[in-house]
């Protein structure tokens, strides 16, 4: 039997009420974003039609080409969250198009998209893109052992108060990636570490950082436990993606 993105997204749904309900938390707490990218419009459609409305897409080019298409051929208009790398030259087609950036992960593009979101009279939500696993690869903002190690909760610090202070940025909580691991109960550290750094920014800047975005097609249901408020999620809706 063939799946369809609507069984997929059922079954999806399904994971995360349970993972609620392990974790005592409400299903409302946890946001779903469909992650389309490398996928077509026409897979978007059908998960706007199962009554999916938050997505994710990870490339400038693509998004700015797919995103009218999905605007032209739905009455529905999704949120739409940037989740990838952004290149400054690149971040003018971002603000356009976008709701939510989760991927601020250098204080350069912080500022480009404040400044941007000014020249279009708006104030982008977005989220910090923290790398807590200290895998080299990852982009985000270094946070590996900060609770240990003074010089990287001082610059991370330092990092957060320039963002909070940029006129046209709301600062909505973290972002992460957790590594690749087979056992998806080895990503638990990761997860509850996003948290623990949370707690503290909370607690010194004395602000709302409401939401944490952790958990993808392998480890969505240990971020959920872990207290994910949106999980980004890929192939177990849209299936494999061809690279
Ligand atoms: C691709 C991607 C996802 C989704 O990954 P899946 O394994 O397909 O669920 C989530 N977050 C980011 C940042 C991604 O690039």
């Amino acid at each position: 039997m063939t799946m369809t993105i609507e069984d997929n997204i059922a079954s999806v749904m399904g994971r995360i009420a349970t993972a609620c309900e392990r974790a005592n938390r409400n299903l409302d707490e946890v946001t779903l974003v469909a992650v389309s990218k490398k996928k077509p419009v026409r897979d978007i459609l059908q998960a706007l039609d199962a009554g999916l409305t938050h997505f994710g897409e990870n490339r400038v080019e693509e998004s700015s080409e797919k995103i009218p298409q999905v605007t032209q051929q739905s009455s529905q208009r999704p949120t739409w969250h940037f989740i990838g790398h952004i290149q400054s030259r690149k971040a003018k087609n971002v603000v356009p198009y976008f709701d939510v950036v989760e991927s601020i992960d250098r204080m350069k593009i912080a500022r480009k998209l404040s400044q941007l979101a000014g020249e279009h009279d708006k104030t982008l939500s977005v989220l910090v893109e923290i790398n807590i696993s200290g895998e080299s690869a990852k982009y985000g903002f270094e946070a590996f052992n900060w609770r240990k190690d003074p010089a990287i909760k001082d610059a991370l610090w330092q990092s957060m108060r320039d963002i909070l202070a940029l006129p046209h940025l709301n600062v909505c909580g973290l972002m992460t990636m957790a590594p690749f691991y087979d056992n998806m109960e080895a990503t638990r550290p990761v997860f509850a570490g996003l948290a623990d750094l949370r707690d503290a920014l909370q607690q010194d800047f004395e602000i709302e950082l409401p939401d944490l975005s952790m958990g993808m097609t392998n480890d969505f249901p240990v971020a959920i436990e872990e207290g994910a408020t949106i999980v980004r999620i890929g192939r177990a809706i849209f299936g494999e993606r061809n690279t």
